[in-house]
């Protein structure tokens, strides 16, 4: 496979370190609110990039933390910490909110088809971890103790911004978030590895450590997390380009320090989503959530079609008329689909050729887009219906659309709603001819006053388990 690394700016060939492994690092999502459908497209990609690699035959192990404690509002350890405003704004501890928004972001996930890593954790249950590296980066000298608080010297690498050509200048991380600057650190760019000095009194989580009763910085919980479940070499690190710098460029800082080498090789980054308006956040205009499309009437996985359409590496534009558009393309797609006759034998040279088509297209970097193009090919292919249908479904577990699903229930939907009629009588039903014909010789016989045939036709259906209801021009019927 072919994919973009962040951190060479290149395209280059996926080897990971074992062959037919793979290991994966995801940033999760902190849990002080819901997640936007912008924070979500970048675990559809990841999703995506995870079920690929599967289908490609790797074994995966992918790994996502959870973060539920040292996340303040600037990524840049300055601000308001954002559980526990998350605990204000809701009146409730900073455990409950955790656990409430933990719960919330798998359900939106559970609604993208968006699978559940094989490892979650928590960021508070690492805090042993944590002190450990901590601890070494201190013996090794990256690490200083400043305003009682334990800092990252990235003066000491000999190389920091790894994602980027920005120097120290344009990075005053203190004035470009419009918050007052640490004075405790030595430079602009360190960051806080461990906080005694919080100067949020009403911290609650606090955990006894070597300098002191404190918490975590953000940065350190995914080095640790991913070091404990994924060992000492990272093959993918996974995250939203707004990552990169400066929690993914902190994460390589005291991880490559601690370890002494190189600790991941590969870097994928999702571009972001915007509305006319700009980059999407919690904070400005509407807040766009998984629910508020399920409230407005979308399958959630309208929103998953319309992430896919696009390649990862391009802003995406989201705007109520663009998803219209994809609900439209999505459901004339199920329709197509539905349109197919089941049963029949594959052809397995054709779905080998289909397949080969489809697998190219992530291949390269990923190409969701084209991979969607080619299930239109595998609709206009000349191969057999069944060849169709089982391309379809093995594409879809990568695509993760539920296709074949959504194209049985759509069959069945028009099956129930398939309507005899005679003289502007209509029968609606559940696509079953025979009952439909006794329904119109019940009709005949009401017209020819001949009522206790039509009560008879009537006791007959009931007895079958079949109940009728009369409208002023036909009759409709379902099982009971
Ligand atoms: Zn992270």
């Amino acid at each position: 496979m072919q994919i973009y690394n962040t951190l060479s700016r290149k395209k280059e060939t996926f080897v990971p370190m074992e062959p037919g492994k793979v290991k994966m690092y995801t940033c999760g999502p902190t849990v002080y609110h819901f997640a936007h459908i912008g924070n979500l497209r970048s675990y559809i990609m990841e999703d995506v990039l995870e079920k690929h690699f599967r289908y490609s035959g790797y074994d995966v192990t992918r790994v996502m933390n959870i973060t539920d404690v040292g996340h303040l509002s600037s990524d840049g350890d300055t601000g308001e910490d954002k559980m526990l405003k998350g605990a204000k704004r809701e009146q409730k501890s900073v455990m409950d909110i955790a656990r409430f928004y933990t719960d919330a972001f798998f359900a939106d996930c559970q609604a993208l088809n968006i699978k559940r890593p094989d490892v979650v954790e928590p960021a508070t249950n690492c805090i042993d971890d944590y002190i450990h590296i901590i601890q070494t980066l201190i013996e090794k000298g990256y690490a200083y103790r400043a305003g009682g608080n334990i800092y990252f010297d990235t003066a000491k690498l000999d190389q920091y911004y790894v994602f980027n050509d920005f120097d120290a200048e344009d990075l005053a991380v203190g004035v470009r978030e419009g918050v007052e600057e640490d004075s405790n650190k030595r430079n602009k760019n360190d960051f806080v590895l461990w906080f005694t000095q919080s100067k949020f009194e009403d911290q609650a989580l606090k955990w006894d450590s070597p300098w002191g009763v404190g918490y975590p910085g953000w940065h350190i919980e995914c080095s640790g997390i991913s070091m404990k479940y994924l060992g000492e070499g990272l093959d993918i690190h996974c995250g939203g380009i707004d990552n990169a710098f400066p929690h993914h460029t902190n994460e390589i800082a005291q991880s490559e320090a601690f370890l002494g080498h190189k600790w991941c090789n590969y870097w994928f980054h999702i571009l972001h989503l915007n509305t006319s308006s700009g980059k999407m956040s919690k904070s400005k205009g509407e807040f766009l959530t998984v629910s508020l499309l399920k409230e407005k009437g979308y399958d959630p996985l309208v929103y998953r079609f319309f992430c896919l359409q696009s390649h990862y590496r391009k802003s995406l534009v989201f705007s109520w008329e663009n998803l219209d558009n994809a609900a439209a393309a999505f459901h004339k797609l199920i329709a197509r689909i539905a349109g197919l006759k089941e049963g029949g034998a594959v052809e397995e040279d054709a779905f080998a050729a289909l397949k080969e088509k489809f697998l190219a297209a992530l291949d390269n970097d990923l190409n969701t887009s084209m991979a969607v193009t080619v299930l239109y090919d595998v609709l206009k292919a000349g191969c057999s219906d069944a060849t169709k249908l089982a391309a379809i479904a093995s594409f879809d577990e990568v695509l993760g659309l539920d296709l074949i699903q959504k194209a049985a229930e759509l069959r069945k939907k028009n099956a129930s709603q398939s309507a005899s009629s005679a003289g502007g009588y209509t029968v609606t039903g559940e696509g079953d001819p025979a009952i439909d014909a006794l329904l119109l010789q019940r009709y005949e016989a009401k017209k020819a006053r001949n009522f206790a045939e039509a009560d008879r036709i009537r006791d007959e259906l009931k007895a079958q388990g079949i109940e009728i209801a009369d409208a002023r021009d036909g009759v409709s019927w379902k099982r009971v």
